[in-house]
């Protein structure tokens, strides 16, 4: 059967948001599998802020995408052909797929998506690369202890959201930092966290000082900036900081904005450390299998925002994360299931 793959190949590196004219739009026949390979096309694309930093050249956690390369993209799809021992036509599959409706692929990074065990979305978000880093980075680098205070910003995202419910399970007292009422109400009403900071409309410093009079235990940081330097100042003894993202300087023109607060850290003996999700890869079974157990138990709600559409509004749904306009993990839908 011939099919026409379309693509999005980046075409410059941008210089603060991402801009349509750093896109290719590239349209090519689908080829056929070779033997070992399978054909995938794709249902589901995962749009994540990381995605920012893989347009800038330089060393970072992982290789920069290439001038003229698909966009990465972690992906669920649908195989539909292939001649790889492991994958049958019809099996769901999750993998690296890239911006693009159709990817060949050599199964390596691709797993299978149980659409019986959760929707298939779910596996881009709370049983995907967000869940393995709320999961791990919290219990590892985290390592929240029962009547403990968390705090984590970017608290209805896709990460935030988890870490969040997380921490509760655990027993921990748990406030939220968001970008709205509503976000914040959320966290509060559907999600179980103690408390929410709107940190567009509320002054987060006092705001911590009542929610969390006795200081800070762990910060899960999402967003860095303005919000990390405030944390700062209200951590307590001991305390330990996740630098897990930094979403309020990827498409900054000027220089990273550091904290000025550090010397908390020593007073108050504390730790900051950044975490890497593909350092947890050997264990994503442990993460996956716990994340399941506690949805399947309706302890652990999977917060998703899923976008209909075409390939062609991957880049304007990837501004929704910078703006603000996504409640949970934010997936675009290409194509239906069956
Ligand atoms: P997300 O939280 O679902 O979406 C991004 C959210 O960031 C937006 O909804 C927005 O929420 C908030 N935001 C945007 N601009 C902001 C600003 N200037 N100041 C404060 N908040 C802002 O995204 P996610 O996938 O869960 O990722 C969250 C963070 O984790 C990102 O920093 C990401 O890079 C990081 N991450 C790191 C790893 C790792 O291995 N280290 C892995 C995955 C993700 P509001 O409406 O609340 O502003």
């Amino acid at each position: 059967m011939s099919r026409t793959n379309h693509q999005y190949r980046l075409a410059a590196r941008p210089v603060g948001l991402p801009r349509t004219t750093d896109w290719d739009q590239v349209e090519e026949p689908v080829g056929e599998p070779a033997d070992g390979q399978l054909l995938v096309q794709v249902i589901y694309l995962s749009l994540d802020p990381a995605m920012r930093g893989w347009m800038n050249a330089g060393k970072s956690y992982i290789p920069p995408v290439e001038i003229g390369e698909v966009m990465r993209a972690g992906a669920v799809g649908r195989v539909v052909a292939s001649r790889h021992d492991g994958f049958a036509v019809g099996d769901y599959v999750s993998g690296g797929f890239g911006v693009q409706e159709y990817c060949l692929s050599d199964g390596r990074g691709v797993t299978k998506a149980d659409p019986a065990l959760a929707p298939l979305s779910v596996y881009l978000g709370t049983l995907g690369m967000p869940g393995m880093t709320a999961y791990f980075g919290l219990i590892d680098i985290g390592r929240p202890e029962p009547g403990q205070t968390v705090v984590v910003s970017g608290a209805a995202g896709a990460v935030g959201s988890l870490v969040g419910q997380i921490a509760k399970i655990i027993g921990c007292r748990v406030v939220g930092i968001a970008g709205g009422e509503s976000k914040c109400r959320m966290l509060v009403d559907e999600l179980g966290f103690d408390a929410a900071i709107d940190y567009k409309s509320q002054d987060v410093k006092k705001e911590l000082r009542e929610h969390a009079p006795d200081g800070v235990d762990v910060y899960f940081d999402n967003v860095g900036g303005d919000i990390l330097d405030t944390v700062l100042t209200r951590l307590a003894r001991g305390a330990r900081v996740v630098i897990c993202g930094a979403i309020s300087q990827y498409n900054n023109v000027e220089p990273v904005k550091g904290p000025a607060n550090y010397m908390s850290l020593l007073v108050n003996r504390a730790s900051m450390t950044g975490m890497v999700v593909f350092d947890y890869a050997d264990r994503y079974a442990e993460g996956v299998a716990q994340l399941a157990e506690w949805l399947a138990a309706g302890r652990l709600q999977a917060v998703q925002d899923v976008v209909e559409g075409g390939v062609q509004d991957f880049p304007e749904t990837l501004l929704r994360l910078f703006r603000g306009e996504n409640t949970g993990k934010l997936v675009l839908k290409i194509a239906d299931e069956a």
